[in-house]
């Protein structure tokens, strides 16, 4: 364990993380940013084309967009490490962070950026077929099933949402809900419902995803009746929710009742001096790349006013 003092450790690598670490970077606190050891990138690394992060005309690929934030990052002299933070004391005055290699940083102010994860049904083929057909993300994935018989799952908002989306570019899309009702906000469950391209099957959970190397049906079950049946479908959308990646600091920083890191209102600072939270890890609403990195700006800025006084 080094004796050294960091002003910063930033953890997390996707757009909220990266954009911290620009700007701690160019503010001279020379950051440490803990980028994950499989998943640095976070969410964009999964996705293909991102077209609307602005200044980019002609869309980019999410790896790519993620690798230039990353250089840009190293450019200013963050030090990227490419490994897992496993353990954090954030109480006290110094905070201490533990990676998985048993390393400890030691630093003023630490900036939590670890994200969130879509929530997944849990079907083996599910994450087999992911990418080839299964996708968590309409407004990355929609335009590639032009013309195709898209099924959503999911009741929420978030399914309602991505269903009406998708409706721009499916021949027809097929909302699965397992009950009988959305949880939706009746203004989106309006919408849906006057919605032409868009189904929705009541009552109903997909029990498997079917297809050798891309989506070509899913099993569907009815939760009353327990019958099963088949439909022929190239893409599945599951949207049942997110889960913010915040198990690490539950017990220290304060949460809210779905497990978001709960931020005073305005700012990216937590209940605790000196951590500041960012990205999906706070966001119920937005989920966007380019808001995740707003929030990051903002966390760096915040950790340095912190530590300037
Ligand atoms: P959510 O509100 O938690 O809804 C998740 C949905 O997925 C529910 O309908 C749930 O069914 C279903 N579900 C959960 N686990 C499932 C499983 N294993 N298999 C099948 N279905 C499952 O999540 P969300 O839609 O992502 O919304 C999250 C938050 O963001 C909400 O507060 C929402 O209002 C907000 N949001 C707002 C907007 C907007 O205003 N434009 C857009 C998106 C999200 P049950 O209903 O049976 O529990």
């Amino acid at each position: 364990m080094s004796t050294e003092v960091r002003e910063v450790v930033i953890v997390g690598s996707g757009p909220a993380g990266y954009t911290a670490a620009i700007y701690a970077a160019r503010a001279d606190l020379k950051p440490v940013i803990y980028e994950g050891s499989v998943t640095a990138g976070g969410a964009l690394m999964n996705t293909t084309e991102v077209e609307n992060f602005p200044g980019f005309i002609d869309g980019i690929m999410g790896p790519d967009l993620m690798d230039n934030m990353r250089k840009q990052a190293k450019r200013f002299g963050a030090e990227l490490i490419t490994d897992d933070v496993v353990e954090m004391d954030l109480t006290s005055e110094i905070k201490t962070v533990k990676d998985g290699s048993g390393n400890i940083v030691k630093a003023k102010s630490v900036i939590l950026a670890m994200g969130s994860a879509y929530r997944e049904i849990g079907l083996e083929n599910e994450k087999r077929l992911s990418g080839r057909g299964v996708s968590w993300c309409a407004t990355c994935d929609g335009f590639f099933f032009r013309d195709q018989m898209i099924a959503v799952v999911g009741g929420g908002d978030s399914a309602v949402e991505e269903a009406t989306f998708l409706t721009k570019f499916a021949s027809k899309v097929v909302l699965i809900h397992r009950r009988d009702s959305l949880r939706a906000s009746k203004i989106m469950q309006e919408r849906a419902f006057n919605n032409p391209k868009l189904e929705i099957m009541w009552d109903t959970e997909v029990i498997d995803v079917l297809g050798a190397d891309k989506v070509e049906g899913l099993k569907l079950k009815n939760t009353k009746t327990g019958e099963e049946s088949d439909g022929v479908f190239t893409g599945l959308f599951v949207a049942i929710g997110h889960t913010p990646r915040s198990e690490l600091v539950a017990t220290q920083v304060g949460l809210d009742n779905e497990g978001y890191v709960k931020v005073e209102s305005g700012s990216t600072r937590t209940n605790i001096a000196g951590v500041f939270a960012c990205g999906d890890l706070v966001d119920h609403t937005y989920q966007q790349a380019i808001t995740a990195a707003g929030s990051g700006c903002q966390a760096a800025i915040d950790a340095e006013k912190f530590l300037s006084h």
